[in-house]
Parts: structure tokens; C-alpha cells; sequence
């Protein structure tokens, strides 16, 4: 028989199926919660200025080639992407114990780092499984079962309080079997919105310290949390203090609005140890192999825009200053929401509109509700819940919380 005889339809991915019910909907009053992708107050994507900037700075070079990037893919965006990650001061990239390639997008960079570890962890680990938060980005589980690696989960959000279930995920990571591979999300948490606190990340970092577990950070949402890129890396640098051999996979999709372009990075982070510098060669001998074997080599035109101006210190401020401008409008939206929602009475508690932090907010209506949002009033958001903040405006946010009020009463 043909191959494609034993091949079953699988099932469509949801998020592309409610864009699509989205861009069918003709109703003027539609409003997009679903995509998590930044848009401006008048509702459309927004070119960071300091994008276009570097772009036409690049384009105008007149010795602009297309040429390959080297496998590891452009020195200056991976040497640039580290002290981002890690702290310009790094005693890690000092040291010579930091090996970075630069990937496709943070997807690549979450594959790269799942592929390596089904290769050697396991080998030396058999019976790891990675542990995802519960509920995670909606891709981490079929990354990690692509490379064959088992997926197990722990405890993140709790309903009851719409926070962080900090109990349920220490007693989690002191139960989950010695190196087990634990993923966490820097900051801006996909879906919830929910990040820990600096203490709860330190006990957190206790357990995993102990119990010898293996950090695997995903950070796809660096200074667009807070609009303060070392306050969003602090974790990942708290980590690398405490002395922890870990991996992270970074992403300039959201924070530098290059979603379609594919730029991040993959950072290995060996231990401190006398022969730090020698494993982390090794390892990057291996990544390399990994890398060529993937994709060859990794996207150019996104990462000349990111190492542009990462490595221009005009440029550096200017993005931080687009990154303000992102991170506060998302924070304006929320309490705008919240402010809505409380002054018509809307029954339930809404500070975990403002509690939460980034792209998203997981509101805790449920999946009759989202639907009712959807057939009554137009409003499209994923079944848990979750809405893509950055879908409201000052246009549309008494609409929405207007709508919301209806379908909860
Ligand atoms: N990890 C998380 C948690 C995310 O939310 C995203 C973006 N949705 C990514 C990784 C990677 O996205 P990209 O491949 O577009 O960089």
C-alpha cells in the first residue's frame, strides 16, 4: 500500500483554526483575542521603529549579500544574545563556559535543545522525561515527543486563585525522579500570564538544586514583560549564579516584533568547573553537528536586524524604549480591562487581569463562555480562556468587557 493510506488526518491545530473563523467573521465589531502577537492601538501589527531603522541601515550597505551564515549562524547576534540572556558581566561568558547558536526562532531553539538532550541526557539519564508546566505553550509537548523524549508535566496554575500553584509545583519537582529535565518559562508565561515571584523562583531554584535537576529555559518574551530586559531575565541569571549546568532557548519574535523572520538563539551553560571550558567546546562541537543536520544553516535577514542593534548602543536604547512602549500599552490594557469589568459590577474577582504580566491573560472563563463570546459578540480568544492582551485597544475594551460581563452573569 501507498504510505499515505496508513496516514490518519490530524486534527487541525487550533490556534490557525480561529484565525481562520476570525478572518471570516464579517462583522465590523469583531475583535481578534487569539494570536499572540503584538498589535498597536489601532489594532494592527506594529514595525518597532527601531526595526526599521536597522533595516534600511542594512539594506543601504552596498557589500549586502546573501550569502550563508556559518553554521553556529552570525557571531555578532550570538555573542550579542548572550550578554542579553546572561548580563554583560557574566562570570558564565568570562569564563568561557557559554556556547550559543543561533536557531530558527525559539521553536528551533526549544527543538535544538530537546534533540541535544534526547541525544546525551538521555543516554547517560535514561529514564528522564522533560516536565512542562500545567497548562504550557501548546507546542512544548509535541517538540519534545518529536525527539522521542518522554513529556511529563507539574503543577503551575490554580484555578481557585487564578496565580501560581507554587505548592503543588515544589511538591511536584521534590516527587519528579533525581535529573529530571525541568522546563520554565523566563517570564510572561504562555498561557497564564503567571510568573513566579523573585522568592518563589528561589525556591524553586532550592528544590531543583537538590533534587539535581536540569533547567531548560524557554524565553520568548524578554523585556516585553515588564518593558526591563534584566528584570525579565532574572531568573535565568539567578540560575546561572546558583551554578547550574542549564540550557535556554531565546526568541526575538515579541520583542522585536520579527515573528516571520525566525530569529533566536540556543545557549548552552556548562557548571563552574576546572574543566568547564574544555566541555563546553565539546558541546558545541555537538550542537554544530545537530544544527548542520537540521537545518544546515539558520534564517539571515532577522538576525542581522537583531545584531544590528543589539551591538549599537543608540540603536540598544531605542529598542528599549520600543520595548517600553509595548510592555506599557499591554499593562494600560489591563487595567482598563479590569477597570471596566469592576465598575459594571461583573460578578467574580478581576485582579488577576493586573496580576498577570505579558502577552496573555488567562481571564478563568470557561469554554461555554469563550464560545458565547465568540456567537454573540464576535470576540475570538482560545477555548482555556486565554486572551492575547495586545488585541485590546482603547477602541474595543468597554466592548469586550461589556461582553465578557453578559456571558458571565
Ligand atoms: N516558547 C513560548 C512559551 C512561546 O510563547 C513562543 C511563542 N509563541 C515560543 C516559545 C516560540 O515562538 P517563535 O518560534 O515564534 O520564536
Amino acid at each position: 500500500p501507498f504510505v499515505a493510506s496508513i496516514v490518519p488526518q490530524a486534527p487541525e491545530d487550533p490556534l490557525f483554526g480561529l484565525m481562520a473563523a476570525y478572518k471570516a467573521d464579517t462583522s465590523p465589531q469583531k475583535v481578534d483575542l487569539g494570536i499572540g502577537a503584538y498589535r498597536g492601538d489601532d489594532a494592527k501589527p506594529w514595525v518597532l521603529p527601531v526595526v526599521k531603522k536597522a533595516d534600511d541601515l542594512i539594506r543601504s550597505d552596498p557589500e549586502l549579500n546573501h550569502e550563508y551564515a556559518p553554521i553556529a549562524g552570525l557571531a555578532p547576534l550570538t555573542s550579542a544574545s548572550q550578554k542579553l540572556m546572561l548580563g554583560g558581566d557574566s562570570p558564565a561568558i568570562k569564563e568561557n563556559r557559554v556556547t550559543s547558536l543561533q536557531t530558527v526562532s525559539g521553536t528551533g531553539a526549544v527543538h535544538l535543545g530537546a534533540l541535544f538532550l534526547s541525544k546525551f541526557y538521555r543516554t547517560v539519564y535514561p529514564s528522564t522525561a522533560i516536565y512542562v508546566s500545567n497548562p504550557t505553550w501548546a507546542n512544548h509537548a509535541q517538540i519534545i515527543t518529536n525527539v522521542h523524549l518522554p513529556v511529563a508535566t507539574y503543577p503551575y496554575w490554580s484555578p481557585k486563585t487564578r496565580g501560581l500553584d507554587i505548592d503543588g509545583m515544589l511538591s511536584a519537582l521534590e516527587s519528579a525522579p533525581a535529573r529530571s529535565v525541568i522546563l520554565l518559562h523566563v517570564c510572561a508565561h504562555n498561557p497564564t500570564g503567571v510568573d513566579p515571584t523573585q522568592e518563589q523562583w528561589k525556591q524553586i531554584a532550592e528544590v531543583m538544586k537538590r533534587k539535581a535537576h536540569f533547567p531548560f529555559f524557554d524565553c520568548a518574551y524578554q523585556g516585553f514583560a515588564s518593558g526591563d530586559l534584566a528584570r525579565d531575565a532574572w531568573a535565568v541569571r539567578y540560575f546561572v549564579d546558583l551554578g547550574f549546568e542549564l540550557v535556554i532557548a531565546q526568541s526575538f519574535a515579541k520583542n522585536f516584533g520579527l515573528y516571520g523572520q525566525r530569529a533566536g538563539a540556543f545557549h548552552y551553560v556548562s557548571a563552574p568547573a576546572a574543566e568547564a571550558q574544555d566541555t563546553t567546546k565539546r558541546v558545541a562541537s555537538q550542537l554544530a553537528i545537530l544544527q548542520r543536520s537540521e537545518i544546515s544553516n539558520p534564517p539571515i535577514y532577522g538576525a542581522r536586524i537583531v545584531a544590528k542593534v543589539l551591538n549599537d548602543p543608540g540603536l540598544f536604547a531605542e529598542w528599549e524604549e520600543n520595548l517600553r512602549e509595548m510592555s506599557g500599552r499591554i499593562i494600560s490594557m489591563r487595567n482598563a480591562l479590569r477597570g471596566k469589568l469592576e465598575e459594571l459590577g461583573t460578578p467574580g474577582t478581576w485582579n488577576h487581569v493586573t496580576d498577570q504580566i505579558g502577552m496573555f491573560s488567562f481571564t478563568g472563563l470557561n469554554e461555554k463562555q469563550v464560545g458565547l463570546l465568540r456567537s454573540e459578540a464576535h470576540i475570538y480568544m482560545t477555548k482555556n480562556g486565554r486572551i492575547s492582551m495586545a488585541g485590546l485597544n482603547t477602541k474595543n475594551v468597554e466592548y469586550v468587557a461589556r461582553a465578557i460581563d453578559k456571558v458571565v452573569r
